[in-house]
């Protein structure tokens, strides 16, 4: 499987374009950034292998998801859900269109 590259935004809605940038921490793979002002920021740890990347981008995409649509998914949640997803992602590329 070809890993996908993280891009630089990912649009969540209409509304919200998230963009995607690598930080530095110790404890946090990954962290989602919703300002009031419409800032909007998914962080990835610029020390995840290539294949935590992508599921950590998943794992905060779906955070985002859960806020923009008001969908109020608890962390359980959302990690069940990023396995789901990847899941149905990889396994259905022949559906999924531009
Ligand atoms: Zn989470």
């Amino acid at each position: 499987m070809k890993r996908l590259k993280a891009p630089r935004f990912v649009r969540i809605s209409h509304k919200a374009s998230y963009e995607v940038v690598k930080f530095k921490s110790d404890s946090l793979d990954g962290e989602i950034i919703k300002d009031p002002s419409g800032f909007r920021q998914i962080r990835l740890n610029e020390n995840l292998t290539a294949k935590q990347e992508e599921v950590t981008l998943l794992h905060e995409a779906l955070h985002g998801i859960s806020f923009e649509y008001d969908v109020g998914l608890t962390e359980k949640q959302v990690l069940k859900l990023e396995k789901a997803l990847l899941f149905f992602l990889k396994n259905n590329k022949e559906w999924i269109y531009d």
